[in-house]
């Protein structure tokens, strides 16, 4: 294939216990889907979910260093548990939702809160507070053929050793297999579409030189450094 320049390189994650890699397309996010969350966030907690987007090569595979992003004095994290499709599709009915899932994996939904606030009072886009270079920390999958799906599973987050967000995965307002049936309502999914689906209460400000880690009980963990 004949290229003006080089195509930009496909963005990979590692698979639990396969040589294969997970070749990612597309990342959505779902906003406040826990309600203690919600409510920090001054939301109502009963409404439909929502969905924004991370550019797919915003994701940080495996965690490490992250570089603290620039036009930000508020970044925040979000630990949230990740799907990986492995099969797509429009309309998909919520009882059969689940048949779509690869695996799981954990990610932190890196947010500049400061610029998402103002874009909220002002109706603009959420793109530069949610979507910037390196907001995708994230794990290696595991694959439902080996950890099933998780349930009621514990989520927690860690700054500098210190617990900043702990729930657990049934807090969820809308379940992994709603979340997918009410947004292949709205795109086309397709395999290599990840979804993370949202974070407990808890999120706080983190600065140059703080270690966060965290983890989804049955999934994984994920440590990250801002440098
Ligand atoms: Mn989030």
């Amino acid at each position: 294939m004949n290229h003006v320049f080089p195509p930009a390189a496909q963005v990979v994650l590692h698979v639990a216990g396969r040589e294969a890699l997970f070749p990612v397309r597309r990342v959505y996010c779902v906003g406040r889907n826990y309600a203690d969350h919600a409510a920090e966030m001054g939301a109502d907690t009963r409404e439909p979910p929502f969905f924004f987007s991370k550019p797919a090569d915003a994701l940080v595979p495996g965690g490490g260093d992250v570089t603290y992003p620039p036009m930000t004095s508020n970044l925040q994290h979000e630990i949230e548990l990740v799907v990986a499709l492995g099969k797509g599709g429009s309309g998909i009915p919520a009882d059969q939702a689940l048949e779509c899932v690869f695996g799981y994996a954990v990610g932190f939904d890196l947010t500049r809160r400061d610029l998402q606030s103002r874009a909220k009072d002002k109706g603009h886009p959420w793109d530069m507070g949610k979507g910037f270079d390196q907001s995708g920390p994230i794990s290696d999958v595991q694959p439902v053929a080996v950890v099933g799906h998780p349930g009621n599973g514990a989520i927690w987050l860690k700054v500098n050793g210190e617990l900043r967000q702990s729930g657990k995965l049934a807090q969820m307002s809308w379940k992994v297999a709603e979340v997918i049936a009410n947004l292949s309502n709205y795109v086309c999914l397709a395999p290599g579409d990840l979804i993370f689906t949202g974070t407990p209460a808890g999120v706080s400000t983190v600065v140059r030189g703080d270690v966060l880690e965290g983890g989804v009980e049955g999934v994984g963990e994920l440590k990250v450094r801002l440098v």
